[in-house]
């Protein structure tokens, strides 16, 4: 066989230059059971509710889904007040932004996010062949201006989440609306609201309501933080009915589980459940901002489920923290990914493992 004989197919061009996505680890040598505290799941897990529905859809494993999520769908636009022929349903709000990439973006074209916008964005707008542009982020926070500035003859998408992660940072309700004001009703503004349910800012404010009469902006959320259903994999989007019809034609028919449907629903009726998730999340955060910050390190304000460490110090880096976390059984997330070599994030657990993170620390500073 000649060398050309043994050649594959090539994928297209850019893929592999995309830097595979490298999730929270979930595993340290030699501790039976670390705590996770890497991928801002919800400490509580998931409600009775969700548990229950999950064990009874069972009976239906070898059944197609619902493909168009029906009893999800009422469910949600009831729960939110939104028009269900407007909600797109994703494997995971990931999903939901590659359709909406896939659906909008020709090679050549390009997203506009911050400097430390979620990765999920970018990598499959990168699938697509088009280009990223990235908007400074000074004070770890999207800046309008700095996004507009960004903007160009090319851009079909412009990404925020509010709030950020991996920063932890938000945008007012005013500074979304000057965003969407100031850009062209042909680019398309998604605003992605994971983490909505932990804040407690007043000048924050859903955009579920600017969404309804624009023709031009996505909101989206996902079952994956309040509701403790990362497993699972189902997030949605409130869309411009246009922007769904768009996505309803290139959308796997059956992308979202049986059981992550039956355990959606659930969680949505589960009030005691996202309460109690709040509350553990609105205890915890700033006692672990004000401790870890007593310590000499820098902690971000943060409003999502999750602070930001920094380690400005040389002497003790983000690595060392790291390391020190990983000798106590605690896994955190450093976050170079995002090229903040400094930090390291760190989901609000339960108030053993918060209370192990903040003695570990403590330590750490002390080394
Ligand atoms: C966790 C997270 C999501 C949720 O992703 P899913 O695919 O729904 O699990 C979305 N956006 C951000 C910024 C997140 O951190």
């Amino acid at each position: 066989m000649t060398d050309d004989a043994m050649t594959g197919p090539a994928p297209k061009p850019g893929i592999l230059d995309i830097a595979p996505y490298v999730g929270g680890k979930s595993a340290i040598a030699g501790v039976a059971e670390p705590m996770k505290l890497s991928s801002n799941e919800n400490a509580l897990g998931a409600g009775e509710k969700a548990r229950a529905a999950y064990e009874a859809a069972i009976r239906n494993i070898h059944i197609y889904p619902d493909g168009r999520a029906s009893k999800l769908r009422a469910a949600v636009a009831e729960h939110h007040g939104l028009e269900e022929d407007r909600l797109i349903f994703g494997n995971g709000s990931d999903e939901v932004f590659a359709l909406l990439n896939q659906a909008y973006l020709t090679p050549g074209d390009n997203i506009v996010t911050g400097q430390y916008g979620f990765l999920a964005y970018r990598i499959s707008a990168l699938g697509c062949q088009a280009q990223v542009k990235l908007a400074p982020e000074p004070g770890y926070k999207a800046e309008v201006d700095a996004l507009l500035e960004q903007v160009d003859d090319r851009t079909r998408i412009v990404y925020v989440s509010s709030p950020s992660n991996p920063t932890g940072s938000y945008n007012t309700a005013e500074e979304i609306r000057r965003l969407h004001d100031a850009l062209p009703s042909t680019v398309l503004l998604v605003i992605d609201e994971a983490y909505a349910e932990f804040v407690a800012e007043p000048d924050w404010e859903t955009s579920f309501p600017l969404a309804r009469d624009a023709a031009n902006i996505v909101v989206t959320r996902t079952f994956s933080k309040i509701h403790g259903l990362g497993g699972l994999r189902i997030g949605f989007g409130y869309a411009p009915l246009a922007v769904a019809e768009a996505v309803d034609r290139i959308r796997l028919p059956f992308n979202v589980s049986v059981a992550g449907l039956d355990a959606a629903t659930a969680a949505l009726s589960d009030e005691a459940h996202q309460k109690a998730s709040r509350e553990l999340v609105q205890t915890w955060r700033p006692r672990l901002t004000q401790a870890i910050r007593g310590f000499g390190f820098e902690v971000l304000p943060s409003v999502g489920n999750f602070v930001l460490v920094l380690f400005p110090d040389e002497k003790r880096p983000a690595s060392a923290a790291n390391e020190y976390l990983n000798s106590k059984g605690i896994i955190v997330r450093p976050v170079g990914g995002y090229s903040i070599h400094n930090g390291l994030r760190i989901t609000v657990g339960t108030e053993d493992q918060n209370r192990a993170v903040i003695d570990a620390l403590s330590e750490f500073a002390a080394t």
